[in-house]
């Protein structure tokens, strides 16, 4: 049965922005900045006091009193103001459902400089058009199809960017019935249901010892002196280089997986809170803090986070979909006979188990248990009538 549906993909563009047009993004994203300040404060305010919840809906016309009162913040398109507002119902909704920390204060220099057009805006060719500035016009470094929708402008360095965010139908593929489950690795990236095993890259490593080098040189150096300095950009570019040698092989893997694959199932291990409690806070100091840390820095070095949300809206645009499943026994368990013991996991590589003797490779078989966990949530029909993640996650189309 071939079914289309609506999804949404953005496109990220350099402006070619004049001085006077970059002066106005700057006065744009001040304005925003305020308006987020100002609003987030009165929301934290109104709960500490009132135990009252504000939302967009009740603080839009806050950003009308603003801009009568401060001419600079008046010239600044309305429209851009508000979704600001409404940016931050999403923030604290991505923070109630553990997507997120709690929306923070955005200082000028620091935060990511960005604002929204919901409308208003046009597109032709090789130049947008945005409403109070006139054309700008962009390197268009590909092409793209579909309704736009939005148009983003946002500031990396000293170069300006417009993200065009375009609705595009999209046809279910066909064929795509294939279904896999993932288990994620920390020495490796990750192991497939099917036994593919997918490597970190081997420049990873070797960077990775280099690092550890660099590190233990600049703790003999004297702080902020010329060697110090030396070291420590030797570091900041070897950060850089381990970086992108992980996305480079995340992508990869990622389009690769999706391409081929109706059906991924993953595990849900929430990966921004293993990262966060092993901190713990201040009253209550997270148990055996250097041990989990050194894990957690692994999981978050192996990039999982990403990993997930690649998987998410590439399948989304192949038209696959993905299925987080909860983590407990997937390690432990047999998949021929159902036992379920932590001695059925013999060794970090080795699973033997010991009700009906079945072996198989550890990871491999973590990945089987995924994958039947997720055939087994599909046929509780909690996804009722197969509903892709897309349509409920954040590539929601309006
Ligand atoms: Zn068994």
């Amino acid at each position: 049965m071939q079914k289309s549906r609506h999804i949404l993909k953005a496109y990220k563009f350099r402006l070619k922005a004049t001085p006077e047009q970059a002066g106005q993004f700057s006065q744009i994203a001040g304005a925003c900045r305020v308006v987020w300040n100002v609003c987030l404060r009165q929301r934290v305010d109104a709960y500490a006091n009132f135990r009252k919840s504000l939302n967009s809906y009740s603080q839009i016309p806050e950003v009308t009193s603003l801009r009568k009162e401060y001419d600079w913040i008046g010239s600044v398109p309305s429209q851009v103001l508000q979704q600001k507002v409404r940016d931050l119902d999403t923030a604290y909704k991505n923070f109630f459902e553990h997507r997120a920390d709690f929306p923070e204060r955005k200082k000028k220099g620091k935060a990511a400089d960005s604002f929204r057009f919901p409308q208003g805006f046009r597109i032709d060719n090789r130049r947008v058009f945005l409403p109070k500035i006139g054309w700008v016009g962009f390197f268009k470094s590909q092409d793209f199809a579909g309704t736009p929708r939005n148009v983003t402008v946002s500031r990396k360095g000293k170069h300006w960017f417009v993200s065009i965010c375009c609705e595009v139908e999209q046809a279910a593929a066909e064929g795509q019935s294939k279904a896999v489950g993932i288990d994620m690795g920390i020495a490796k990236l990750c192991t497939m249901s099917d036994g593919t095993i997918v490597e970190n890259p081997d420049v990873f490593k070797k960077h990775k010892k280099k690092l550890a080098k660099l590190q233990r040189r600049l703790a003999k150096k004297k702080k902020f002196s010329g060697r110090f300095r030396k070291v420590k950009a030797k570091i900041n570019v070897l950060h850089i280089k381990i970086a992108n040698a992980r996305n480079d092989n995340i992508h990869k893997t990622t389009t690769s997986i999706a391409k081929n694959h109706g059906l991924v199932v993953i595990e849900d291990l929430r990966v921004k809170d293993m990262s966060k409690s092993a901190k713990g806070d201040k009253e209550k100091p997270g148990k055996n803090v250097r041990q989990k840390s050194g894990l957690n820095r692994s999981i978050l070095d192996a990039g999982w986070g990403a990993f997930r949300r690649q998987l998410e809206y590439k399948l989304a645009w192949a038209g696959g979909f993905l299925i987080a499943v909860d983590p407990k026994n997937t390690s432990r368990r047999c998949p021929a006979c159902g036992h379920t013991a932590k001695e059925n996991r013999i060794t970090q590589s080795d699973f033997i188990c010991v009700a009906c003797g079945h072996t198989d490779d550890a990871d491999v078989n973590a990945a089987v248990n995924i994958l039947r966990a997720g055939h087994a949530r599909l046929a509780c029909g909690e996804f009722g009538a197969v509903r892709p993640l897309c349509e409920a996650g954040t590539l929601k189309a309006a």
